[in-house]
């Protein structure tokens, strides 16, 4: 069942979204992005003539009741936002009644479902390593199972339109769909949205295909860059990653960001893409520094002739030059991950190359899709959201996504398991 086709008229629809804004210290929202993001879902179902249960968890209250992570605190936010008033329910597990009474255009807010340790399904207060773990976690997922049970009797039908958290099989985001018939049960816009945005990069690609992974580390990329090896024409490794790169070439690269023990990783890279064909592009020459600070004294030097006392914190002209042609001309494009540390001001400019020769190639037909915490602030930085196709909302979902993993929020939907 798609969200479009469905008709709400009539129903009460529990939707999962993702409400984990972030919160100054009085409790007011500092970034609404992810309430807009549930609006269009939200917005169908009134339109329809449905009643709109919302449920979500904000922040990591882990399984404890904590005022300051209370849905409570955005519920006037989510009125204004959906221009209907909102109903809160303090206790998402006793809701029963409330639910019982919504009718036709009315809404319901449940409090954070992670007031609850079942949401999650994870033991606690018990350590792995403790004998009685295993039966612990068998109880929690039958508690589970009865929590999300309890959820779905609130409505007639269920929508999962929170990506952020599709990679986790928790109980508002895989476990509740088990009790909605095939017909009852869809993915939201948004998660729509987001599923046809991976689905350019992975099996819809146009060519040529370009991915710019950056970031700090490259052993947490490394899945992501193995199931990207066997798809892109280009490959960009940048960030702090270069200097694994650079060291495993027998490069000397001071103090900047090493993983020693990946280096065998890092070969292994490089000796795929040649098999396969990939245009690797490593920066050859960094703007080093003598101190992580964004007043540091910096030079440009190889990225593997950097001197002790001195690290790499960004992309030097060369490479970013390096870069930048890659990009130009591609049809798909992935950023993941930052070239250098760019919060601080003056390391910005290999990241400032890669957003800009993406929003060049965007604006001659390319699909990009930019993905990350960090590449989506370095894009809202330089002023391109809306030079690129889509900007992702999820960050561990998304990377999980690219790697090629089923995201137990779209398999509970799907049924592909
Ligand atoms: P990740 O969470 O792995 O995507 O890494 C993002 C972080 O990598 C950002 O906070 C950047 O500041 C950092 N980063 C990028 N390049 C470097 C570098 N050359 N040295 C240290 N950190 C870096």
């Amino acid at each position: 069942m798609t969200i479009e086709q469905f008709n709400f008229a009539g129903k009460k629809a529990i939707v999962r979204v993702d409400f984990n804004v972030p919160l100054d210290e009085n409790g007011n929202i500092t970034d609404d992005t992810r309430i807009r993001g549930a609006l269009p879902t939200l917005k169908k179902i009134l339109k329809d003539g449905g009643a709109l249960i919302i449920m979500s968890h904000m922040g990591k209250p882990k399984g404890k009741v904590n005022p300051k992570l209370s849905l409570g605190q955005i519920k006037d936010a989510v009125a204004e936002a959906l221009g209907a008033p909102v109903s809160f329910a303090p206790d998402c597990a006793k809701a029963q009644e409330a639910a019982a009474a919504l009718k036709a255009g009315e809404v319901l807010l449940l409090e954070n479902l992670r007031f609850y340790p079942e949401e999650e399904g994870k033991p606690v207060g018990i350590d792995k390593a403790d004998p009685a773990y295993d039966a612990a976690k068998k109880e929690m997922k039958a508690r589970q199972k009865d929590f999300a049970k309890t959820l779905a009797s609130y409505a007639d039908c269920y929508v999962m339109d929170a990506f952020g958290t599709a990679h986790r099989k928790h109980a508002s985001t895989a476990v509740i769909a088990d009790y909605f018939d095939t017909d009852n049960k869809m993915l939201g816009f948004l998660m729509e949205k987001e599923v046809t945005a991976v689905d350019n990069v992975l099996s819809n690609i146009k060519r040529p295909f370009t991915a710019i992974m950056g970031g700090s580390k490259v052993s947490t990329k490394i899945g992501i860059i193995e199931n990207l090896m066997d798809k892109v024409d280009n490959l960009i490794l940048c960030g702090g990653m270069t200097y694994t790169f650079a060291k495993a070439n027998g490069g000397h690269v001071g103090q900047s960001i090493c993983e020693e023990d990946k280096l065998d990783m890092a070969l292994s890279v490089i000796a795929k893409a040649k098999e396969k064909g990939v245009n690797l592009v490593i920066g050859t020459d960094s703007v080093i520094a003598d101190s992580f600070s964004n007043d540091a004294n910096t030079q440009v030097t190889p990225s593997g002739e950097i001197p002790d006392g001195w690290e790499g914190l960004d992309a030097g002209p060369e490479s970013r030059k390096a870069f930048a042609k890659a990009i130009e001309g591609s049809k798909t494009i992935l950023w993941n991950g930052p070239a250098g540390v760019f919060e601080f001001d003056n390391f910005t400019a290999g990241s400032r190359a890669i957003g800009e020769a993406v929003a060049k190639a965007t604006a001659e037909g390319a699909f990009s899709l930019i993905g990350g915490g960090d590449s989506v602030a370095c894009v809202n930085k330089f002023g391109l959201a809306d030079k690129v196709s889509y900007i992702s909302t999820g960050g561990g979902a998304l990377l999980e996504a690219i790697e090629g993993k089923v995201l137990p929020g779209i398999a509970a939907i799907r049924g592909d398991k």
